[in-house]
């Protein structure tokens, strides 16, 4: 079994609506998002799947988020709070989307870091 990383950053802002201290307040950070895929194959060149396409697709992903106010995006409306949870799931249900995931090369986890120290892992497991 093979597992592949890869990594991207972006800027955004949020708020914690209902949180009950500093994090209800209008804040932003440098969020770090890990893809990881996995798979049993590799292709004629010997790679599970091409870390620049992914890195691609995932970099997509993020311009859509950077320097956003995550709360006035649809995917977070409606009471949804942009949480490192809820952004890891984001993640993770827009990048299952891409067209190189198939019977071999699956979608392992999305794991979000609001900070360098604190990060939340999203998977179907
Ligand atoms: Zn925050």
């Amino acid at each position: 079994m093979f597992e592949i990383h890869v990594e991207a950053e972006f800027e955004a802002a949020h708020r914690i609506v209902g949180y009950n201290g500093k994090c209800n307040r209008l804040h932003g950070h440098s969020w770090t998002v890990e893809v990881a895929a996995t798979g049993r194959k590799l292709d004629e060149l010997g790679m599970l799947v091409d870390f620049k396409v992914v890195k691609g697709r995932l970099r997509d992903l993020l311009e859509t988020l950077d320097h956003q106010f995550l709360n006035e995006l649809p995917a977070f409306a409606g009471g949804n709070n942009p949480t490192a949870e809820h952004l890891a799931q984001y993640v993770f249900e827009e990048m299952a989307k891409a067209d190189f995931f198939d019977d071999n090369v699956k979608l392992k986890y999305v794991q979000v870091w609001e900070s360098p120290k604190s990060s939340v892992i999203y998977t179907l497991d």
